[in-house]
């Protein structure tokens, strides 16, 4: 394994400063991990990665295709046969502890380069992704021992004894988006690994800096050669052949709902197992009794972290039209006071979008809502003026005087765009919230009790959040109803997803 860098000091520097000697370091190309060893695309072939808040190019990515995903995916093959399948959970769970201290070491730096490389603002994003990144992987260590097995009461008990056990999945291909590339990773990566499996990864080709950095931190950490593997390259490639790979087990795969669909697809040649974390058009409903202090700014960071860019984002605001102008008009003020800037400045709060091709996407969906006669309250079009204009930006938009078949109220926008529309009956709320293809997640805001648990059980989503937005952790299970696709993430659930059940047949006479 090859030794890993380390930047010095990282914490008692400032984020510039360490921004400064990571791009430093960023300027020679970067490898893919294969079978413990750093190397280069067959292909020969490379692309850049950018700077979404300068457009700058940071970075050369090995551009890996259909070979290069054999080579490692017999790595993994011959890691998992030749020894890991086999390697005790106690050690699993020793390599995974070290593991997760890397990851608290080195946060700062693995948080820099999603900064850099996607554009989440580093002070904004820093505290919530570290507890969660860390935490997944000491989750992960606690789960390992916790898979477990049944003796099972047949209807021959007695003659025949019948009992299950739990066995690792074999070769596992992981599919992961930009718009959390760390803690993406890891959401795949900690699980496959405390179950006992080895892993093909294919980052997003938008964001895969952090994902190489972590590879880096698990050879350190001495898991052996080939049980984690890292292809750079193209979804239509790389991902493309991870996905139809005919000696790949299984397939995680967060993403779009379309490229979920072509993964189906491609999985039926060998019935590969799949987990399917998709996209989602969240309704985030606001009674008039609810808390207003608390309701409005987290309805705001509902639509806007991330700047839009989360498949959990509150994008449909259902409020009551008792309060829809005031509320609308709060939201929209809360994001007008947020400040906008390059993710390295601490203070910034909505970063840039990810690629001119993401600002395209977000545009276009604005104006197609002007189209359709919807207004923008707030917000509504690029920053074209001043520093901004060099990166992707747009600022915190709010649409009222939208409908329910508008696309901007049913579309997955993935930008800072709230789509706000009044209500008059819970009956209704409910019926309009769930009018959707998607089935993700979901927040309610109101102080009683009954009608919060009632609206919990009629949602169909597999995250409905009370009086909160957002809340997601290891220990909960986490995915989605609907085309917003298949299992569960989190929870002893997420175990599950990277094992097998067999059943043992005994005679007992
Ligand atoms: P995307 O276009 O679906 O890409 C996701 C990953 O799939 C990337 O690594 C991509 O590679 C790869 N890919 C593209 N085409 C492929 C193909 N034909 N076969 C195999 N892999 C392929 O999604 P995105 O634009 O990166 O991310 C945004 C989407 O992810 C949104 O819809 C969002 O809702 C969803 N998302 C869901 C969750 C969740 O947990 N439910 C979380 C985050 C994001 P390249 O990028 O290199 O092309
Ligand atoms: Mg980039």
């Amino acid at each position: 394994m090859m030794k890993s860098r380390s930047i010095s000091n990282m914490n008692d520097t400032s984020f510039a400063d360490q921004a400064v000697t990571l791009k430093r370091e960023l300027v020679r190309p970067r490898s893919m991990l294969v079978g413990g060893r750093w190397v280069a695309a067959q292909s020969g072939e490379t692309f850049p990665t950018y700077n979404p808040s300068t457009g700058e190019q940071l970075s050369t990515l090995q551009s890996g295709n259909q070979q290069d995903i054999n080579i490692a995916v017999a790595a993994a093959r011959s890691a998992f046969e030749g020894h890991w399948r086999r390697v005790k959970a106690l050690e699993r769970q020793k390599l995974l502890i070290r593991l997760a201290e890397l990851v608290d070491r080195h946060f700062d730096e693995l948080n820099l380069l999603d900064s850099l490389d996607m554009g989440a603002p580093v002070g904004q994003t820093s505290p919530i992704y570290k507890r969660r990144s860390v935490g997944r992987v000491l989750y992960a260590v606690s789960s390992a021992l916790q898979i477990k097995g049944e003796t099972i009461q047949n209807a021959l008990s007695g003659e025949f004894f019948s009992y299950t056990v739990k066995e690792p999945i074999g070769v596992v291909g992981a599919i992961i988006p930009w718009n959390g590339p760390l803690g993406m990773a890891i959401w795949k990566v900690a699980p496959a690994l405390a179950a006992g499996c080895t892993i093909v990864l294919k980052p997003a080709e938008e964001a895969s800096l952090s994902t190489l950095r972590l590879g880096e931190l698990i050879g350190e950490a001495g898991f052996p050669d080939g049980v984690v593997n890292i292809i750079t390259g193209y979804g239509h490639t790389a991902g493309a052949a991870l996905s139809a790979h005919p000696d790949v087990d299984k397939v995680a795969f967060t993403g779009s709902t379309e490229v979920g669909q072509a993964i189906i697809r491609a999985s039926a040649g060998n019935l590969k197992r799949l987990t399917l974390e998709l996209g989602g058009k969240s309704p985030n409903i606001v009674f008039p009794d609810a808390n207003m202090e608390q309701a409005i700014p987290a309805a705001a960071m509902a639509g806007f972290a991330n700047s839009g860019q989360a498949c959990i984002a509150g994008s449909r605001l259902y409020v009551h039209r008792s309060i829809f102008e005031e509320f609308a008009q709060a939201v929209a003020a809360f994001g007008q006071g947020l400040k906008i800037g390059d993710s390295l400045d601490p203070d910034t709060r909505i970063g840039p979008l990810v690629s001119e091709r993401q600002l395209e996407r977000v545009t276009g969906y604005m104006r197609v809502g002007t189209e359709e006669g919807a207004r923008a309250i707030s917000g509504g079009a690029r920053i074209t003026e001043g520093d901004l204009a060099k990166g992707y930006f747009v600022p915190p938009t709010v649409f009222t005087g939208v409908s329910d078949s508008m696309r901007i109220a049913r579309e997955e926008i993935f930008g800072p765009v709230i789509s706000a529309m009044p209500f008059d009956t819970e009956e209704e709320v409910v019926q309009r919230a769930n009018a959707t293809a998607y089935g993700l997640s979901a927040g309610v805001w109101t102080k009683d009790i009954s009608r919060a648990l009632r609206m919990s059980r009629l949602i169909r989503a597999g995250s409905v959040w009370l009086n909160c937005y957002a809340a997601i952790d290891a220990a909960v299970p986490f995915g989605g109803y609907k085309m917003s696709g298949h299992g569960r993430e989190g929870g002893m659930m997420h175990l599950d997803n990277y094992l097998e059940t067999k059943a043992v047949w005994m005679k007992e006479e």
